[in-house]
């Protein structure tokens, strides 16, 4: 929390949208500059998972 409000530390911040998807507000959209990313993290989890 800052000044009353929360803030998400983006170098922490995973990219999951659970917060977006939480919030009663809306108060919170996530978004992905870099446009890889997605593509980097299904390969990273399909060490451990099967991804369909
Ligand atoms: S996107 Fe996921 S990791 Fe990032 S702040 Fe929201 S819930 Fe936390």
């Amino acid at each position: 929390m800052v000044d009353g409000k929360a803030i998400v530390d983006q170098d922490k911040c995973l990219g999951c949208g659970r917060c977006e998807r939480k919030c009663p507000n809306e108060a919170i959209t996530i978004t992905l500059d870099n446009s890889s990313y997605v593509d980097e993290l299904i390969a990273s989890f399909e060490a451990y998972v099967d991804v369909i």
